[in-house]
């Protein structure tokens, strides 16, 4: 067992840092796969920039490439970008990201660029709110460029089983907004839907009208409607509609299709409009919603790796936890040891952290947290025990009233705070025998044993 367990232990000691070339190589990889993916090239460089400073420095797992490693933190980055989208306040549970906690008629305004899909998502979002959150909803289109447009929405409508307004020959864009709200007012309708009329490519009549459309209507969520096969347009698209108009959220269609998505990430990062929706297929009822894992994953198209390091990174905090159980339960667990976790503690952040990857610690995890050990004391600690000669870290029992005050006065601190640490040394090494049997019990089932 021990001749196995030093194996683990040196090769954990061993570890580096993600070196500067590490890092660069790996990101020459992942900037091909998010061009690849369609993210916009400023977006890729912001990218690029965050997991550089993020990743150099950084301990290296030792069981997986470095360039491996920086994937995982390219994927956290992904997701963090993507974020929003979280369940809406409003208690409208299955349409997540939807805002509609205002006074009714809620306006919803649909805009983006013609074929994005507009209309068809107008009609999946009208099918779930009435047959999911039981509201009475209004289709309105106000497409008048082409002729069978307003049809359209209409055939959606009833398939939706909703009703759609009447259609009026001759009427602006902007007339029709007013005749929507009008009737949605006079008939109690919850939310008025109102879809817009796009154009192959951004131009000022466009914008002015949209533009217009939401002055005059003052909707509750203006949703930019985007196909994921947009590629480097994506950003161009987002900005204009964002400047001219205003986004409230993203709403991403054809995730059906192989396009990775990476149009999400750049529409996301120009507008800060969250993503609240993805359009799944032609038909009304594929309507998602937004997970910023699933599309990161798939923009990054890395998941393996991804995986590979997430379990290596758990393999080894959870060999760092056993290995500190099996000191403790020879009784060898000393300050120096001490020392170790604490610098460990501060890596993950908390203390918690560390303690949570032991079986069963949940209620010596409230206790500890409970004892008060912010970052703050933990590098005081630090700093005492750097203090102490190796013959006071291994027995700190032989801490009598002058040492103390040596290391005290060495370490910049007070006798109390000497005290203090030994107390919560003593503390911790009870709780760490009380630890030892789950602790051997992981062991065992890690097949060290
Ligand atoms: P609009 O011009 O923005 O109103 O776009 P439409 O709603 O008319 O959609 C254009 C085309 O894209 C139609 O043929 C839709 O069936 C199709 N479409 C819309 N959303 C999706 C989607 O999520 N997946 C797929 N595969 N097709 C979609
Ligand atoms: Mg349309």
């Amino acid at each position: 067992l021990s001749g196995k367990l030093n194996g683990v232990f040196d090769r954990l000691r061993r570890r580096g840092a993600l070196s500067e070339a590490d890092v660069s190589e790996a990101l020459r990889e992942v900037r091909i796969a998010l061009l690849e993916a369609d993210v916009a090239l400023p977006v890729v460089k912001d990218i690029v920039n965050k997991v550089r400073e993020r990743s150099v420095g950084q301990e290296v797992i030792r069981s997986v490439s470095p360039a491996q490693q920086v994937i995982k933190i390219v994927n956290d980055c992904l997701v963090e970008a993507l974020g929003g989208g979280a369940p809406g306040t409003d208690g409208v549970e299955h349409v997540p990201g939807l805002s509609l906690n205002a006074a009714p008629p809620v306006a919803i305004l649909m805009i983006g660029l013609q074929g994005s899909g507009k209309t068809t998502t107008s009609g999946k979002i009208a099918l779930r709110l009435r047959t999911r959150d039981r509201k009475k909803v209004l289709l309105a289109s106000l497409d008048v460029q082409r002729p069978a447009a307003q049809l359209q929405l209409e055939t959606l409508a009833k398939q939706a089983g909703v009703t759609s307004l009447p259609i009026v020959k001759g009427q602006s864009p902007l007339e029709i907004a007013a005749r929507a709200m009008q009737v949605a007012r006079g008939e109690l309708y919850d939310v008025v839907i109102l879809d817009t009329a796009g154009r192959l490519s951004i131009d000022e009549e466009l914008m002015a009208e949209v533009a217009a459309v939401k002055a005059a209507t003052k909707p509750h969520e203006s949703l930019l409607v985007v196909d994921a096969m947009t590629g480097q347009d994506a950003v161009n698209t987002a900005r204009s509609f964002n400047e001219r108009v205003g986004v409230t959220g993203i709403v991403m269609t054809r995730v059906d299709g192989d396009a990775r998505g990476g149009a999400a990430l750049s529409m996301r990062a120009v507008t800060g409009a969250p993503i609240k929706l993805l359009g799944a297929g032609e038909k009304l009822d594929a309507l998602e919603d937004f997970h910023p894992d699933r599309i990161a994953g798939r923009i990054l198209g890395m998941g393996d790796i991804v995986s590979l390091v997430e379990r290596a990174a758990e393999t080894i905090d959870k060999a760092e936890a056993e290995k500190l159980a099996a000191k403790m339960q020879k009784g060898q667990f000393d300050l120096e040891d001490y020392a170790a976790q604490l610098k460990q503690i501060n890596k993950m952040g908390s203390l918690s952290g560390i303690l949570g990857m032991l079986p069963g610690i949940g209620k010596l995890k409230s206790q500890l947290e409970g004892a008060n050990l912010d970052n703050s004391i933990l590098k005081r600690q630090a700093a005492i025990i750097g203090s102490m000669t190796p013959k006071e870290r291994r027995s700190p029992e032989i801490l009598k009233a002058s040492r103390k005050r040596r290391i005290a006065l060495g370490s910049g601190t007070t006798v109390q705070e000497v005290n203090r640490l030994l107390k919560q040394f003593d503390d911790m090494s009870v709780m760490m025998k009380r630890m030892n049997k789950l602790g051997q019990k992981g062991l065992m089932r890690g097949g060290l044993g």
